[in-house]
């Protein structure tokens, strides 16, 4: 045998190791919510990853105007704080490109799940978990950047409490055909920037202490919610770009 077809033989050896490497994330039924369960790595960033809206993007809010919305909220600052009910955008949508930033501010107490929680909402059903995670321990499944009670961020990269964090969101709606379920939503979340969740589906609509499931119907689209947990959490710059169809 040659050197080089040795050499060839090793390559796509070494190829197909990597494309095995892509493995499915475990949907721990078992362990929702579990404080047992491993927290992802702390990692340092610096700032939150503040984007002006793209002239193609659909401003939801930038500081002086909340038509988008229905909903309890005051204006603090030119910020958001949501307030009794949350936030429900009057737009609804499908496949989206969504930026928003938050904040905890620093007079409030965190305590686990109280006292620093909200969420934004997908199609009204899918939530990515808003939560003072720098120093406030949780389980791992429903601290900033999870994928509520479904699976945790890769990474935790959550700023000190004060400071403005930011999430881009890629979300895809699920796919059904004639009443059956073809393609799992799903979402790829930058939490300042770095990636916490990355092209993950969604084993079904957000769910507390509940094992998830696709329902037989499905709505073709949703509004985007911010979720009122009981915390005046602040919100600034959002804006979308719809994802769906061709150009
Ligand atoms: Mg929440």
């Amino acid at each position: 045998m040659s050197r080089y077809f040795l050499l060839i033989l090793v390559v796509v050896g070494f190829n197909k190791v990597i494309v095995g490497q892509s493995v499915k994330r475990v949907y721990f039924k078992d362990s929702i919510h579990s404080l047992e369960r491993v927290k992802p790595k702390k990692i340092t960033t610096k700032s939150c990853i503040s984007i002006d809206p793209p002239s193609d993007a659909i401003v939801l809010f930038n500081g002086t105007n909340l038509d988008a919305w229905e909903g309890d909220f005051r204006l603090d600052n030119n910020h958001i704080v949501v307030q009794k009910g949350g936030l429900t955008s009057k737009e609804k949508f499908r496949d989206i490109q969504l930026h928003l930033e938050w904040k905890i501010n620093d007079t409030l107490i965190a305590n686990g799940q109280k006292g620093v929680n909200s969420g934004v909402f997908l199609m009204n059903l899918y939530e990515i978990q808003i939560l003072e995670s720098h120093l406030n321990e949780t389980y791992a499944d429903g601290q900033a950047g999870a994928i509520y009670g479904q699976f945790p961020p890769l990474v935790n990269a959550s700023l000190p409490q004060g400071q403005w964090n930011s999430y881009d969101i890629i979300f895809k709606a699920p796919v059904y055909i004639k009443g059956t379920l073809i393609e799992k939503a799903s979402a790829t979340v930058l939490h300042n920037g770095i990636v916490v969740q990355n092209n993950q589906e969604f084993e079904g609509p957000t769910k507390y202490k509940e094992v998830t499931s696709y329902p037989n119907e499905h709505p073709e689209k949703g509004p985007i919610f911010l979720q009122y947990h009981g915390d005046p959490i602040e919100y600034r710059n959002i804006w979308v770009r719809k994802l769906d169809g061709n150009p």
